[in-house]
């Protein structure tokens, strides 16, 4: 039986002289570890702030909290969003001023809200009662956005159900902010990340509209609305382009408020990040668990806990590139860990070279966002995600 080539779309996710370069790079290294390019980060935010520059941009720190990262993206003027008071203290410490910082998580203690609020933040979300008595306490004054909840149908990973509330509930909120001394500036939603359907935007943004009318009737004008996250890298399966997104999105907000739109903020992580990583890793085993077994299992030194986390479920299908010519076979492809859990692909099957051998490197692109901090302490002893700059 003959068998197709293997091939590999590289020139979609780098040049071949990137890649030529980043194989330099790497040769003396030991793997695994994540390559990141600044300058890919740099182009990626001006391609925002050129095809969106009706919005503030908060970069989402936790998707790839490096500090160079940070600088750069400081430098570039950006703001930012920050989940803790651990982000907020390394923004701080990076020299970025608090009026530059939302504190976005709904989840928060009352000790790290006062913290928050001593730094000089003064910008907080909220979605329930209990976080907006809390932040009155020790928030006073401070512009508050309230999360709305929206379904994440077409995100590759999801957001859904822990954050944000029922219109009818944010509504109440909204009145109740006023009267307890915090000023209510617009609301928020994340419509879930990799978010590949551009209609859930204009639903997020319809039930702001309705909000928005809703308060207004009872003299409370709110300022702001937050589109969120969710805007794409390039993964495997295909979504559409940054262009694309922007101008649905503002079409959107045009059909709903008209000429004069509120001030819009952005909170982007994965889009500003995600493409200007590359992981480069090794394989360790190639074994078949039977004789006649069709698939071969290869194991790589990097799995699950080691930073590919999105694998959970294959939610994120990263691009993997073997440099080596020969027909296409399936494989299942595993992490390094003794936990059965640390599969990557499995039912989505993967296809390599039949010349891969062990010792071989796989490149693993679109790695910049939601790798490095996830990867795990020590589990097996494994440390923790490697990152050079390139
Ligand atoms: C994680 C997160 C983001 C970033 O989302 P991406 O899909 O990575 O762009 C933005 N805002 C909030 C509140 C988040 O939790």
């Amino acid at each position: 039986m003959r068998k197709e080539h293997y091939v590999f779309p590289l020139e979609d996710f780098a040049s071949r002289d990137d890649f030529n370069r980043i194989k330099k790079f790497s040769r003396d290294k030991e793997t695994p570890f994540l390559t990141v390019d600044l300058k890919k980060i740099e182009q990626s935010y001006d391609d925002l702030v050129e095809h969106m520059p009706f919005a503030k941009i908060h970069y989402a720190v936790k998707a790839n909290p490096m500090d160079e990262v940070v600088l750069a993206l400081k430098n570039k003027g950006s703001n930012f969003d920050v989940a803790t008071v651990y982000e907020l203290d390394q923004l701080l410490r990076l020299g970025v001023e608090p009026e530059r910082i939302s504190y976005g998580n709904t989840i928060k203690k009352e000790k790290d809200i006062e913290y928050a609020y001593e730094k000089g933040v003064r910008l907080y979300v909220t979605d329930s009662d209990s976080d907006l008595k809390k932040l009155a306490r020790k928030a006073p004054g401070s512009r508050v956005f309230f999360r709305i909840l929206t379904e994440s149908d077409g995100a590759d990973w999801p957001l859904s159900k822990k954050f944000g509330s029922h219109p009818d509930l944010i509504y109440k909120l909204i009145l109740k902010a006023e009267k307890l001394g915090l000023e209510p500036y617009g609301l928020s939603f994340h419509v879930g990340s990799q978010q590949r359907d551009i209609g859930q935007w204009d639903n997020a943004i319809s039930k702001c509209k309705y909000l928005f009318e809703a308060v207004a009737e009872k003299g409370i004008q709110l300022k702001m609305i937050n589109l969120g996250g969710g805007f794409p890298a390039k993964y495997q399966a295909q979504a559409h382009e940054l262009e694309t997104y922007a101008g649905e999105i503002r079409r959107f907000l045009h059909e709903d408020f008209g000429e004069e739109l509120p001030e819009i903020i952005i909170e982007p992580g994965r889009s500003l990040v995600a493409n200007a990583g590359i992981i480069v890793s090794e394989v360790v085993m190639i074994s078949k668990k039977a004789r006649f077994n069709q698939y071969k299992w290869v194991y790589l030194d990097i799995g699950k806990f080691g930073g590919l986390i999105e694998t959970l479920d294959e939610c994120i299908k990263y691009p993997i590139f073997c440099d080596k010519k020969g027909c296409a076979e399936e494989v299942i492809l595993a992490g390094p860990t003794c936990d059965s859990m640390d599969i990557l692909y499995e039912h989505h099957k993967y296809s390599f070279p039949h010349t891969m051998r062990e010792g071989n490197r796989v490149y693993i692109f679109t790695t910049g966002a939601y790798t490095q901090s996830y990867s795990s302490v020590c589990f097996n002893g494994f440390p923790p995600l490697k990152a050079y700059l390139l």
